[in-house]
């Protein structure tokens, strides 16, 4: 081990939620601790524009978003240093923790805004058009595609959601569902099917994308595998990602309850967990919302939280 040291507030997580923790329990005096994690920032350093946080009539850059919370919450004194915590013990108080880098922090209260990540197929076109077309977030980029043509994979309520919000914007949608139906909520299906400028391609599955200038159209294989397979060109300007968020709980799930695809279960209208002094914010624990804005206001929760329970421990 290189050193081992103690805080009363280690924050996991830089997006939205980690920050405003920082911001928030730094200016209670409890000189948190943030690590990073692999993403500094977080999922909205991987957008362009952000339109929709409070405060920014004209929109802000997703990455000068994050700085600016950054910045924020370092005035206050909150340290945030790089690295990825690898390893959790909250079996014991002070919690300890354990960075990739072997140091060992021991804390008083823990506040989880470790996030998730969207799902993607895997195409290495996916990467090459990253930012140009490509998007997982149809709240974020969806603006974007206004009059134009776009295409959402999936067949669960995420990728209806999506596809419905992009209907309002786009000229026409195409849902690509690798299956012969939905899997998304009886309710969810019925508004697709009535939304006129949503097509849904069943049997689908997108293999590739193509353009000279970002995304121009998608390659598309209809019954993959079967005798009677099809391959053929989309046209479209944009490919959205609706597959599922995996939330980054791994390090936490022996200690955490969680629910059965990973997110941190906590009291409802609260970022507590099932253990004393140990908070969940921001996307890790939220299946429903996910945006930046419910994020930062999670993450100023647990701080407020983490403040109250070391006064009420008398460790403040
Ligand atoms: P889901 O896991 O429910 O759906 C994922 C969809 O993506 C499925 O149609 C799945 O296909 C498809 N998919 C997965 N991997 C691939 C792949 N490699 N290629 C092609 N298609 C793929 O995820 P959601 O994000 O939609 O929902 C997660 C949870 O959140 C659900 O419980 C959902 O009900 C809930 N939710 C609720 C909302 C609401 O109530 N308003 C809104 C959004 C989510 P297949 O069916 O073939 O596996």
């Amino acid at each position: 081990m290189e050193h081992r040291e103690h805080t009363k507030c280690l924050i996991v997580g830089s997006g939205p939620a980690g920050y405003t923790a920082a911001i928030y329990a730094s200016r209670a005096n409890l000189a948190p601790v943030l690590y990073a994690g692999l993403q500094m920032g977080g999922q909205l350093t991987t957008t362009t524009e952000v339109e929709n946080f409070p405060g920014y009539p004209h929109g802000v850059d997703g990455n000068q978003l994050m700085v600016d919370l950054r910045e924020q919450a370092e005035r206050f004194g909150a340290s945030i240093r790089d690295g990825e915590i690898v390893k959790a013990n909250l079996g014991v108080r002070p919690y300890v923790v354990t960075t990739e880098r072997g140091v060992e922090i021991e804390t008083d209260t823990l506040i989880i805004a470790t996030g998730a990540s969207a799902k993607y197929l895997g195409l290495a076109d996916e990467k090459k058009y990253n930012g140009q077309g490509v998007s997982a977030c149809a709240t974020c980029d969806g603006f974007f595609y206004r009059k134009k043509t776009v295409a959402v994979v999936g067949g669960g309520d995420t990728a209806c959601e999506e596809a419905m919000y992009l209907a309002g914007l786009a000229k026409q949608v195409y849902l690509v569902v690798r299956k012969p139906f939905l899997r998304a909520s009886e309710v969810m299906q019925k508004r697709v099917r009535e939304t006129p400028n949503i097509k849904i391609l069943f049997e689908h599955n997108a293999v590739g994308l193509f353009g000279e200038n970002g995304v121009e159209g998608v390659h598309l294989v209809k019954r993959m595998g079967e005798s009677d397979e099809e391959r053929y060109d989309l046209p479209i300007d944009g490919f959205f990602l609706a597959i599922g968020h995996q939330p980054n709980s791994d390090v936490f799930r022996p200690w955490l309850e969680v629910d059965e695809v990973g997110y941190i279960k906590t009291v409802p209208g609260t970022p507590r967990t099932t253990i004393e002094g140990v908070f969940a914010a921001g996307d890790v624990a939220d299946p429903h919302y996910r945006q930046a804005v419910t994020a930062a206001g999670s993450g100023c929760q647990a701080a407020l939280e983490a403040d109250r329970y070391l006064q009420r421990a008398g460790l403040k």
